[in-house]
């Protein structure tokens, strides 16, 4: 884990000066679509700054951590409630938001780009998993006792906090199946030394068995492990005809290093692949996990009966291109003709029809139409 000092010395917050004892951490998503740590260093670094200051942001292209308070300074992060103001015990730690979502007002948001969304949301999350665990080790806090680990909308909920909804909202409205018990669980195992990602894949394990949607732990990157079905040649060829792609790493109009066919994990400037067989194969990894999501709703029954291959293939695809929520929108309690028939309606970004979204709806809707 990497933190940047970047106090921010001329923010009334700072200059006010008052410490507290630390008794909690709180979690918060800045709410708008920003990816920058530093977009909000900057903004919030100012002796006008609107009455907020929070102890760290969490970049969204990077991961990387900045401290703009010292971790024991009095921050003004969650404003209170009738029990008082977790300002007073809470470090605050902010997560910044993917470029590609369009806030609808409150905490509602369209996406325009999941694939991206979710790589942003996927880094700042295990990036807050690190952070929760050196600070709880710093601060000898137990992750999983009452009230020491909360985001601002439980903050709410326990009336120290104003009424906001994050980072919940952000995570739910993805789809992505993080939740803050979740979150707990994964800060606790880190601070054991097991990698975050490990806990989470642990966490959706041990949830496996709950029959209740909402409640598992589907975290963005791992599906639960299955002997199940994978995704076909015919199936990559489908998604590789939609993706562009590129051999040298580049960033995408969010800001995230991206290479081949659309892959953003692990990429840093200046990576190479040697052939498009290369890339390819990177996409099929990319994909298996996308079809883990399928397998997922098969095991839950959320499908019911049984899917061929091009079936299979044609929900991974759409899972890759619309995430793993709209997946189970699209196939819940349907059987296959309402499926493909229903298809087609996910044909838009940022609210208008796109004529590539038309087109590759179409494909997949023939190749599951294909017996
Ligand atoms: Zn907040």
């Amino acid at each position: 884990m990497e933190i940047l000092q970047s106090i921010l010395e001329k923010n009334p917050c700072y200059r006010a000066g008052k410490k507290i004892k630390v008794g909690g951490l709180m979690l918060h998503s800045v709410g708008c679509p920003q990816p920058s740590a530093e977009v909000f260093v900057r903004k919030w670094n100012q002796a006008e700054a609107s009455r907020a200051c929070v102890h760290a942001f969490i970049d969204g292209n990077t991961g990387r951590v900045y401290q703009t308070l010292p971790w024991d300074h009095r921050a003004w992060h969650c404003g209170s409630g009738t029990n008082g103001s977790g300002n007073n015990t809470h470090i605050g730690v902010e997560m910044c938001e993917p470029a590609c979502i369009k806030y609808a007002g409150g905490a509602g948001f369209t996406c325009f780009d999941t694939e991206t969304a979710l790589a942003v949301v996927r880094r700042t999350y295990e990036a807050a998993v690190e952070l929760f665990a050196f600070l709880c080790r710093k601060y000898e806090l137990d992750p999983l006792a009452d009230g020491v680990i909360i985001s601002h909308k439980e903050g709410h909920e326990r009336k120290i906090a104003s009424g906001h909804a994050d980072p919940e909202h952000l995570w739910s409205g993805l789809g992505c199946g993080y939740t803050m018990q979740g979150f707990r669980e994964a800060v606790k195992a880190a601070m054991e030394g097991q990698p975050a990602q490990e806990a989470q894949q642990k966490a959706a394990e041990a949830q496996g068995a709950s029959e209740e949607p909402a409640k598992t732990q589907e975290n963005c990157r791992q599906p639960a492990a299955s002997a199940e079905m994978h995704i076909s040649d015919r199936g990559v060829e489908l998604v590789a005809g939609f993706e562009g792609c590129r051999l040298e790493a580049y960033k995408c109009p969010a800001g995230v290093w991206t290479i081949g066919y659309g892959h953003t994990a692990g990429v840093n400037p200046g990576d190479r692949l040697g052939s498009q067989e290369e890339a390819r194969a990177l996409l099929k990894k990319d994909l298996e996990q996308y079809g883990g999501y399928v397998n997922t709703c098969v095991r839950k029954g959320l499908i019911s009966f049984a899917l061929t291959q091009n079936q299979f293939d044609a929900l991974t695809s759409f899972c890759y291109n619309c995430g793993n929520g709209n997946l189970q929108k699209l196939v819940s309690g349907r059987d296959a003709a309402v499926i493909a028939e229903k298809l087609p309606a996910y044909n838009k970004g940022g609210g208008k029809v796109l004529p590539g979204l038309v087109r590759r709806r179409e494909a997949e809707r023939a190749l599951f139409l294909t017996p």
